[in-house]
């Protein structure tokens, strides 16, 4: 994750561009600038050697314009302030182009979750909770998953600010295991409303999903899932990678077998064996960068932010960028795929799917009734695949890239909700 940009600045640049073609005045967009409240904390830890560490956290409500702060909670050594106030910016516009009644919040502890043990990670994420619990709740700010936070974390989180509320308060946060209070169909969301994207597009193109090949930066969560419903209507999954490196197929990969693989060891062991463990999976091992540049079709991001910059972006080969990361992509690289008339779905789009089921979590949460897995995805389905045609009509008939339209799309959500209250015209009936 390059840092040569201020990533926040970077990211209300988009903002600019899409400003001409939303239905927004200057002073809703002026407010969107600027994130509504920043909190920093530090959380003390008893560690199991019995020392005391001390580790820093944000939480950031960029906007709630049109409903509760919304955004997942990342553990990660690379954390910054300014990433996370971009991941909220982005939560903001994402929850407004899929329509749900969200703004956009986030968090994010400076950590390296794998050099910690299991008791560690719990007093951690409780600790979090208890330094933040003034600034989230169902009706203000509801956390969820993000980079290395998982679904028992979540659990945690929601038990310790149940504690402080005294009083069960699954709303509060979103993603959490099914028996307490999560949703059928939150797991595989993100990946699945990437896929349903894709689907769209595979109806405008007219493609055969057994000629396109497809590469996945990132095999996690967002990553798996994403790959593994395309494989399975399909498409040749021909590489994926991990933190740790990548593998070349050129037939495609069992992706099941991959998940399993990975789930297993931790890691996308072709990389790293040689011998007889890795005789199921043949592959070819590539590096990072090399996986971005393969002559392929579709180009699935999905691991971190800055990914494709100026420095590589003339290398990329795909006729179609999903972001399913959010920020893979900087402004600078933007216009080079622009130019080479790539198509990038844009991460506030192809990876709303998961903020999307976790809204279905919280709704549930808050009625008491649950949902079948049917019902989740269907109503899942109809959200991606209406608002992806809505931006893709948006670009078109606009002769913009999609990034500026679904931009424009969310910015018009969000200027309606802000110019209600009245703006310069309305009070000076100019
Ligand atoms: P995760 O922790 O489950 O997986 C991240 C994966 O990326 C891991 O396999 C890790 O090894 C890999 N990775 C890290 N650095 C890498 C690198 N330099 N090159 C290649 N792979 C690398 O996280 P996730 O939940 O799958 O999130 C991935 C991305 O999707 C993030 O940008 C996140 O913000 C975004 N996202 C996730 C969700 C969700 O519901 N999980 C929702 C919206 C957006």
């Amino acid at each position: 994750m390059s840092q040569t940009r201020d990533i926040f600045e970077d990211a209300i640049q988009r903002l600019d561009d899409a400003f001409k073609y939303a239905n927004i005045e200057s002073e809703a967009l002026e407010i969107l600038k600027h994130p509504k409240i920043i909190i920093q904390v530090s959380i003390p830890v008893r560690m199991d050697d019995g020392t005391l560490k001390i580790f820093e956290g944000y939480r950031v409500r960029h906007n709630d314009t049109r409903g509760p702060g919304k955004g997942g909670i990342r553990f990660h050594h690379q954390v910054n302030l300014s990433e996370v106030k971009a991941l909220a910016f982005w939560m903001t516009c994402k929850c407004a182009v899929v329509g749900i009644p969200f703004g956009g919040a986030k968090g994010g502890v400076i950590v390296n979750p794998k050099e910690l043990s299991k008791l560690e990670l719990e007093r951690l994420s409780r600790g979090f909770i208890r330094q933040i619990a003034d600034f989230i709740g169902p009706e203000i700010d509801i956390p969820a998953p993000d980079v290395y936070t998982n679904a028992m974390i979540m659990g945690w989180m929601m038990d310790e600010y149940s504690k402080i509320a005294r009083r069960r308060t699954p709303a509060v946060i979103t993603g959490k295991p099914i028996p307490l209070g999560g949703s059928l169909g939150r797991d595989d969301a993100t990946g699945r409303g990437a896929y349903y994207c894709l689907k769209e597009l595979e109806v405008k193109r007219n493609w055969n999903p057994g000629e396109i090949k497809v590469a996945v930066q990132g095999f996690g969560n967002a990553g798996q899932h994403v790959a593994r419903l395309l494989h399975e209507d399909g498409y040749k999954i021909v590489a994926v990678s991990d933190s740790k490196g990548g593998i070349y197929n050129s037939s495609g990969f069992d992706i099941p077998s991959l998940i399993k693989t990975k789930n297993e060891s931790k890691q996308l062991k072709a990389v790293y064996c040689h011998g007889s463990v890795c005789e199921a999976i043949t592959a070819d091992i590539l590096k990072n960068e090399e996986l971005l540049e393969l002559d392929i079709d579709v180009l699935i991001p999905a691991a971190l932010e800055n990914q494709i910059t100026k420095k590589n972006a003339d290398k990329i080969r795909a006729n179609v960028v999903v972001e399913v990361a959010n920020g893979p992509t900087t402004s600078e690289a933007d216009r080079i795929l622009k130019d080479k008339k790539i198509l990038v779905i844009p991460d506030i789009l192809a990876n709303a799917g998961g903020v999307t089921v976790s809204y279905f979590e919280w709704v549930q949460n808050k009625t008491g009734y649950y949902w079948q897995i049917d019902e989740v995805n269907t109503k899942l389905q109809k959200i991606m695949s209406t608002e992806f045609n809505a931006v893709y009509s948006f670009m078109t008939e606009n002769n913009i890239d999609m990034r500026t339209a679904a931009y424009a799309h969310s910015l018009s959500r969000i200027g309606q909700g802000i110019q209600s209250l009245g703006t310069k015209s309305y009070f000076t009936d100019e």
